[in-house]
This record gives C-alpha cells, structure tokens and sequence, in this order.
C-alpha cells in the first residue's frame, strides 16, 4: 500500500429532511448574529429565501439574490461592498453551486465563516475552493482558487429543497458529481477517504439519479441523491482534479457553457482519454454502476463505463455534443489552447503533452 496525506476540514453537517428550520441552532452556538445571504432568482422565485428569512429573523441582515452562473468577479465586488455596508459576521450561499461559490468568495476574502445551503447536487457544499471568471479578459478566464479557509464551517442538506428542482438541471448536475466520485478516484492525492466516499457516492448516484429526473416529488429518491452528492463533494474535498473538470471550468468560463452541461458532454470524453492509466482506480466505479468486472479486461470495463454513463445522459435527454451548446467547430483550437494552459487540466494522471490530444478529445466531443 503507498503512503498517503489529505487535509480534512472542521465541518458541521446537518442531513435531515426539514432541516432548513435547524440552522438557527448552529448559528447560535457558534454566536453568528449578522448573516448575509447569497442566492440566485430562480432559487427566489422557488419561495425558500421567504421561509429562510422568516426562520432567521433579524438575523438576516443583507441579501444578495442575483447570482449569475460562474461567479464573475464584478457580482464578487459589489457583493463585498454589501457584506461590508451590514458588517455580517456570516456568509451563507443557498441554491445551487454559483450561490455557494459567491458565499465562498465574498467569506474568504472577508475572513468570515461560511454557511452553505444546496438546492442541486453540484458539491461545492463540502469542498475548499471556488472557481471566479475574470469578465474583463478576452475571452473571460475561470480559475479556481483553494484553501482550507474556503470549505463552509455549517452545511445543511435539506431534501426538500430538491423537489423544486427541474428534470434537466437535476440531470446535468447529478452528472456534475458522477464525476466528482470519478476524478476523486483517479486524482494524484487519492486517498482512503476519498475513494471510500467516491465509491458509495457513485453507488448511490446511480440509484436515484434517474429516479429523480423521472419524479422529482420522490422525496426517498431526492434523499439518496443527496447524499451521493454529499459523498461527492466530499470525495473531492481531500484531492486534486484533473482533465475534465479542467475542461469543464475553461468551457464554462470561456465558452459560456452552463457547468453541469459541459460535465455531461465531457465525462465520457475524460474517461476514455485517461483509460489507459486509470482503469484500476475506476473498476470499483463500473462495478458500482451494475457492470461486470471480474475477469473483464479493464480496457474494455472503461469502454462500457464511457458508454453506460453516455446512454444514461441520453435517456435524460441532456446535449451530448459541444455543436449542440453553441460552440463552433472553429473555436476548437482555441479552447483546447487554453485547457492546455489549465493548471487542473495540467494535474490530469495521464500527463498531457501536447495541445493536439485536447483538440482530438474535444473534436471527439463536438
Ligand atoms: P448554478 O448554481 O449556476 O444553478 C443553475 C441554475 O439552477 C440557476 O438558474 C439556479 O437558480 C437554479 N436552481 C438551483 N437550485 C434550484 C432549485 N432548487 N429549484 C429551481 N432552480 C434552481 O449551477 P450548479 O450546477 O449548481 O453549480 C455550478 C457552479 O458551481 C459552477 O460555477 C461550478 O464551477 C461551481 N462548482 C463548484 C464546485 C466546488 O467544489 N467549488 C463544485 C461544483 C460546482
């Protein structure tokens, strides 16, 4: 067995159906008195910001409710000038991955600490970084940043929070931690805790997933995909990414493509590309979703594996080519050119060495 070394964080996590009505509690404890809040318009027009302000009381002291997707950084500045104006001791994002990643942005660089609330299954809930596009270059730059600092002190899983949650963005993200669990298993710093939570997240993801994209009232199915987006999250937590998170952060960024989309169109890209080396780290993924393992030749398992999660992408009707998101096969060379920049993309365990093996993999996309 080789040695190994991960950071885990001082979370407190509360997993409960209804568990919304439980924040105040924590807050308490911890003395949070002034919160500001980060939410999208469609995380509003749901109606669980009014149940949360009247939960919170006047406590609540700012809300920031217009997230944009990808956490521009003009949307970061005015929301620190908010944050500042109230003097909030906490910041809390509720929705999905951009509320969370503005509730990180604005906490971190404020020093304060962070409360995450999820509506998708995106994970950044559990994890120490963000990703903020710079809109002021040409084209606009998605970069991550990491630290302990980051990853929120409170999060609250609540399942019904889920049930408002459309059939296509239940898809696309679900997808989104699908592939958390498959680059946690197959990360450089892999290590026991993200591979156990990987394993069982895959395992529960493929459950409920396309239960939930059929019946999105299916509170059991709601709360089996929740907590394989926990495990998700929590896989990635403790590693690096690789490859298709990369690519998804420079197609999100730079291509405008929404976050879950881009991880529907280039999971089974990323997959197959990286075969090669990584097939032992992901046959307890195939096994995991239903395929035969023992005795198979992994090069084969992996093949099956693209294509299982391809035609599972299929039957929940989501765009599987990059032609079909709005990118031209011209703007090809010039993504693969800024993936190959990518220092995630660069992180990738099978090395990258020449910006033609991006290009193919996104010809193979488009
Ligand atoms: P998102 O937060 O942009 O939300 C997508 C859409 O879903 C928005 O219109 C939002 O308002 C809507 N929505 C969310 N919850 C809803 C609900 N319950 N009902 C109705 N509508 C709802 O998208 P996302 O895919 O959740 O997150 C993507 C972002 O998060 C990207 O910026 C990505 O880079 C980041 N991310 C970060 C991490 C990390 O570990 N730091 C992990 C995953 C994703």
């Amino acid at each position: 067995m080789n040695g190994f070394h991960y950071i885990s964080f001082a979370q407190e996590v509360i997993f409960a159906s209804g568990a919304l009505a439980q924040v105040p509690e924590p807050a308490e404890r911890f003395g949070w008195r002034r919160l500001m809040l980060c939410t999208s318009r469609s995380v509003r027009a749901t109606g669980q910001i009014d149940v949360l302000a009247t939960i919170l009381g006047d406590s609540l002291v700012a809300v920031f409710d217009h997230v944009q997707p990808h956490v521009q950084d003009a949307q970061v500045k005015e929301a620190l000038a908010l944050a500042a104006e109230n003097n909030v001791d906490v910041v809390m994002g509720i929705g999905g991955g951009s509320p969370i990643g503005m509730a990180k942005a604005v906490g971190f660089q404020l020093h304060l600490p962070i409360i995450a609330i999820p509506t998708t299954y995106a994970g950044s809930e559990m994890t120490p970084v963000y990703g903020i596009t710079h809109t002021d270059e040409d084209p606009p730059r998605k970069v991550t940043v990491n630290d302990p600092k980051i990853a929120p002190k409170l999060v609250v899983y609540d399942p019904q929070l889920t049930l408002d949650l459309p059939p296509k963005l239940t898809a696309s993200t679900g997808i989104n931690a699908l592939a958390h669990c498959i680059e946690a298993l197959y990360s450089k710093m892999r290590n026991p805790l993200s591979t156990s939570a990987a394993i069982q997240g895959v395992q529960h993801i493929h459950n409920a997933l396309f239960n939930c994209y059929q019946d999105g009232n299916n509170l059991d199915a709601r709360t089996e995909m929740f907590l394989g987006s926990h495990l998700a999250g929590l896989s990635l937590a403790s590693v690096s990414m690789g490859l298709h998170h990369g690519l998804c952060h420079v197609l999100g960024g730079s291509a405008n493509i929404p976050h879950g989309i881009a991880n529907n169109i280039i999971l089974p890209h990323a997959i197959r590309f990286n075969a090669e080396v990584t097939a032992p780290q992901l046959l307890p993924a195939a096994e995991a979703m239903g395929l035969p393992v023992n005795g198979s030749n992994p090069k084969i398992v992996m093949e099956a594996l693209a294509q299982k999660i391809h035609e599972l992408i299929g039957r929940m009707n989501l765009p599987q080519r990059l032609r079909d998101v709005g990118v031209s096969e011209a703007d090809l060379p010039r993504l693969a050119q800024l993936a190959f920049q990518n220092r995630t993309v660069q992180n990738n365990p099978k090395p990258i060495t020449d910006v033609m093996q991006l290009e193919q993999l996104l010809r193979d996309a488009w």
